[in-house]
Formats: structure tokens, C-alpha cells, sequence
């Protein structure tokens, strides 16, 4: 049982002006269209089709994720009220070819804004395709992220299952290469979301990104224990 299985969809958004306001921690998925995106949310939350809106152009979508709140009164073991700490949001896919001009505009308006300006923003988690990663639009996200080194990065080698093991091991070390030159707060791994494999080494990734501590697990440990 992770934390992100309580994942929910909360609202997408067309523009900034139509996100919530800032507050809890937020982890950013970013990834050109048919990278896997999608799949990767879907298996971290293990909920079939949590990603879905952010399919459509331009849209993004929040994701709010919660841990048990076992000190509310209200709480009960039938009915464990829980409380959001975080929330997973979808990026629109970049780089569709198909993408319109304006669409592609309006992208970069909404994409750029709420990277820049999002003080709640964590972490982002860069989906990319394993046989063709570090592609332009991911290599302007990771430069764009490169000084800001409050946001933590993880790129995610996506699709693995596509490549031969001895590939696998080059693609790896080459991009922990680059990831240990930028520094501390970037960490890379390889994913099948298809044949669901770097789910746990993702989940603690992330989790170490909005717990650092280990409070919201001992939390959840405590609650699935049934400790008053
Ligand atoms: P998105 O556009 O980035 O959200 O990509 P999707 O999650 O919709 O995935 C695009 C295509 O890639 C779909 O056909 C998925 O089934 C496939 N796909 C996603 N993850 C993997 C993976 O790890 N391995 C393989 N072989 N295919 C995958």
C-alpha cells in the first residue's frame, strides 16, 4: 500500500488563472506525447485511468493524493478520514507534431507560467521514451531546471522493456553521468510502465521528495496498524 493509491482526480485547468491556489507540495510529470506519461501516473497510483484529461491538448490536471489523518475524531476504522498532502500534476504532453500553432503557444504560456512561478512545485519527474531520450524539449526542461536546484528532478527512462539489457545498462549510466554533474537534486532510473518495473525505486523517490522525514509513512503505518 503506497500513498499515492489514495490519488484522486481533483480539476484540470486550462490556464493558470484557472489552478488553485498554491499550498501543499506539487510533483510535476512532464514528457513529450507518447513517452508514456500517462502510464507511468496510472501505475504509480495503480488506477487505470487517473491520466486521462491531460490527453487533451493543453489541458493539466491535478491529482491530489492523501495520508490518513487518524487524530481526526471524526475517524473511525470503517471510515478513515484522510487529509490531501500533496498533489501529482499532469502536464500536457509536449512536442505532438500534430499540435497546432496556437495550441502549441498556449503550452509553452501554461507550462512555462506554472513552472516558473509555482512556489509549492517540488519535484518534476521528466517521462522520456528509453530508445530516444534527452530529446530538445527535454533537454529545455532540464536546463531550465538546471539552476533551480529547489526543484528536484527525476528523469524517468520510460519504455526499458524496449531495449536490449546491455543498452539499458549505457542509456543509464551515461544519463546518472549527467544527473550526478547538474548535482544533488537530480536522480535518474529506468521504468516499464508496461511490465511495471521501477515502481517501488519511483515511489520512494517521491516520497522522499514530499517526506523527507518519514513522518506521512509512519503515519500511514501506524493507521493501517490500527494504532489509536
Ligand atoms: P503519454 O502520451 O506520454 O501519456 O503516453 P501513454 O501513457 O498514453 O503511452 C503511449 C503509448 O506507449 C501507449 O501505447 C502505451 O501503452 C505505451 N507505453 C507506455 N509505457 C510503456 C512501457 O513502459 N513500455 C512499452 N513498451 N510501451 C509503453
Amino acid at each position: 500500500m503506497s500513498l499515492f493509491d489514495s490519488a484522486r482526480f481533483r480539476t484540470s485547468a486550462a490556464s493558470i488563472a484557472q489552478l488553485p491556489g498554491a499550498g501543499l507540495p506539487e510533483i510535476a510529470f512532464a514528457g513529450r506525447s507518447n513517452a508514456g506519461k500517462s502510464t507511468t501516473i496510472n501505475v504509480l497510483t495503480r488506477q487505470g485511468r487517473l491520466a486521462f484529461a491531460s490527453k487533451t491538448p493543453g489541458r493539466t490536471q491535478l491529482i491530489n493524493f492523501c495520508a490518513r489523518a487518524r487524530k481526526l475524531p471524526q475517524s473511525t476504522a470503517k471510515n478513515p478520514l484522510r487529509e490531501d498532502v500533496g498533489f501529482l500534476v499532469d502536464l500536457p504532453g509536449y512536442g505532438y507534431a500534430k499540435a497546432a500553432q496556437e495550441t502549441r503557444a498556449g503550452w509553452s504560456a501554461l507550462i512555462g507560467g506554472y513552472l516558473a512561478h509555482r512556489p509549492s512545485l517540488t519535484g518534476i519527474v521528466i517521462v522520456m521514451d528509453a530508445r530516444r531520450p534527452f530529446m530538445p524539449a527535454d533537454e529545455w526542461l532540464i536546463e531550465f531546471f538546471a539552476e533551480r536546484t529547489h526543484v528536484r528532478q527525476l528523469w524517468l527512462i520510460n519504455k526499458c522493456d524496449q531495449i536490449k539489457r546491455a543498452e539499458r545498462a549505457q542509456v543509464l549510466a551515461a544519463a546518472r553521468s549527467r544527473a550526478k554533474a547538474l548535482g544533488e537534486h537530480v536522480t535518474v532510473q529506468l521504468f516499464s510502465g508496461l511490465k511495471k518495473e521501477g515502481v517501488e525505486e519511483l515511489q520512494t523517490t517521491l516520497l522522499s521528495w514530499i517526506d523527507p522525514e518519514g513522518r506521512l509513512s509512519a503515519l500511514e503505518t501506524a493507521a493501517s496498524a490500527g494504532t489509536p
